[in-house]
């Protein structure tokens, strides 16, 4: 059976102090009244990999984004190998933010998948349309497309490490989601997709996530679809009993 998962995204969100204390409360949570049957994870930012890694023992940890290099000259950057050394285990790529305000394509979103893979890391990749994209109703083809350039090219032993998160940029931090509706049709496009371009057992396998607005209150409207496997959040995983409610609604 695919994993069901939970996934924060805190992006550029809280110091150390404050990210180290809601690590701490949301695994004190999840380790009294958290579903075992959902794997969490925190993407903190990078200056609080280590030290969040250190507090949680039932919580996973991932990275918001890597090198698109191994190493080297490369000012700023923080490669796989760099996070692997942390004890993260997951790695958020190509999420909308990163494509629009610092131009990830799809040939930089290659590398950085690859190097994630090497380094035994698993990937939270991201795709999903503008609302332009969605209100000219080419959304399918589009966010295939998104696949097709990037994992979509992966063999099938690594793709069956990667975890997909459909973001619809239109329902990110607006407070609008997708309807339950339109959630599970994408889903399940993706889902088709992926056994067009693998075979079925692998799409019965991949773990898609949705994103977008996601909240606790609606979570289990989401989650209650056959081909949402879990949720990639945003604003609700920075407050820990928020977060704890949305691992809760399956
Ligand atoms: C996100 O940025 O991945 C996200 C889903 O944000 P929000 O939950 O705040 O819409």
């Amino acid at each position: 059976m695919r994993k069901k998962i939970v996934a924060g995204n805190w992006k550029c969100n809280t110091t150390l102090q404050e990210g180290v204390a809601l690590a701490k409360e949301v695994e004190k949570l999840y380790s009294e009244k958290g579903d075992k049957n959902v794997v969490v994870v925190l993407g903190t930012p990078f200056t609080h990999i280590t030290e969040v890694q250190k507090t949680v023992s039932n919580v996973g940890v991932a990275a918001q984004n890597c090198a698109a290099e191994a190493k080297g000259a490369f000012t700023g950057e923080v490669s796989a190998e760099m996070i692997k050394s942390t004890g993260a285990k997951y790695v958020i790529l190509g999420h909308s933010e990163r494509r629009e305000y610092y131009g990830e394509t799809s040939e930089t979103l290659n590398k950085k998948v690859a190097l994630t893979l090497q380094n035994g890391l698993t990937p939270i990749y991201c795709c999903g349309e503008a609302l332009a994209i969605r209100e000219a109703g080419t959304q399918k083809q589009y966010v295939i497309n998104q696949l097709k350039e990037t994992i979509f090219k992966l063999s099938e032993e690594d793709f069956k490490k990667i975890v997909i998160a459909y973001e619809p940029i239109w329902a990110i931090g607006t407070g609008k989601t997708a309807s339950s509706a339109q959630a599970q049709e994408m889903h399940k496009d993706l889902r088709d997709s992926i056994a067009a371009n693998y075979n079925k057992a692998i799409a019965d396998q991949t773990s898609i996530l949705y994103g977008g607005s996601c909240k606790a209150s609606n979570a289990k409207e989401l989650f209650a679809n056959p081909d949402v496997d879990g949720g990639l959040i945003g604003g609700a995983a920075l407050q820990a009993e928020e977060f704890l409610g949305i691992v809760n609604a399956f």
